[in-house]
């Protein structure tokens, strides 16, 4: 009796003294088995409550492609880290509409989850950078795999959803260019000529001088990332006039996401 007395003490001694190691061992095998757990594990009812209350994109799409899009969701949440900062924790609904908006522009690709980026940092609102001196709303860091977003202009690409403006996928599109180029299991599934010819057409769009007529925002001539998110922003927010207005810039992203937003029904208003 003495002895199984011993053992049990030794058992809670361990289990307190490592109690941090292994709660962080038990989500690690979380997030490595975010494939099979999406695909055995039903579907949370609350998550599809809020796509369906805040995702426009998920109420485009027909049912068994809804169903799709929320296993997916799944995938990308179960196997991230959603880290926060200047608040105590990081919402449902934060973490399925963030997922949700990597879905969103992954939706064509197969098995794509931005596997490099592992963390997630959400910040309340625009951020100090003690780096670069200055407020940011997101941003995408390579070496660390992190995608930071703060929450509150997340939002704010929701809030207007027609403007072409949209912080989460802005950064899940930096992500995904990324992705394509470094090394992982998920590499290189951009065709490589589709991306030449993507640049090529940035650039000679990138040489005009008078900003007041052009489609997109004069901040995508910052540099060919920055031209792609830009993209990106336009053909999810607007994509019937992207298409009108520049059909070949349009049909090479559309190749690229393997996926045609402009086909999708009309948003429904929220
Ligand atoms: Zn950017």
């Amino acid at each position: 009796m003495i002895v199984y007395l011993i053992l049990f003490s030794i058992g809670v001694l361990v289990v307190y003294r490592f109690n941090q190691e292994i709660k962080e061992g038990y989500a690690f095998a979380g997030r490595a088995t975010a494939p099979l757990r999406s695909k055995v594990l039903p579907i949370p009812q609350a998550y599809q409550v809020i796509l369906q209350k805040y995702f426009p994109f998920y109420n485009q799409l027909d049912n068994s492609e809804k169903n799709r899009f929320a296993q997916k969701v799944c995938n990308f949440m179960y196997g991230k880290r959603f880290i926060p900062r200047n608040i105590n924790e990081v919402s449902i609904e934060a973490r399925v509409l963030i997922a949700a908006t990597a879905v969103q522009l992954t939706f064509g690709l197969t098995d794509n989850y931005l596997q490099h980026f592992n963390k997630i940092l959400v910040y309340p609102d625009d951020y100090y950078s003690s780096i670069t001196k200055r407020f940011h709303k997101g941003e995408v860091n390579p070496r660390f795999g992190i995608i930071v977003i703060s929450w509150q202009s997340f939002i704010e690409g929701f809030i207007h959803p027609t403007d072409a403006v949209n912080l989460g996928l802005h950064e899940m599109a930096h992500a995904l260019r990324l992705e394509n180029m470094i090394r992982s299991e998920e590499y290189k599934f951009f065709d490589a000529e589709l991306i030449t010819e993507f640049d090529e057409h940035a650039m000679s769009l990138c040489q005009v001088t008078n900003w007041s007529d052009t489609f997109f925002r004069p901040y995508a001539c910052a540099n060919e990332h920055e031209f792609f998110s830009v993209a990106v922003e336009n053909f999810f927010e607007r994509p019937v006039e992207f298409k009108t207005t520049m059909p070949e810039l349009y049909s090479i992203l559309s190749k690229l996401l393997n996926q045609d937003p402009s086909l999708l029904p009309l948003p429904k208003p929220l």
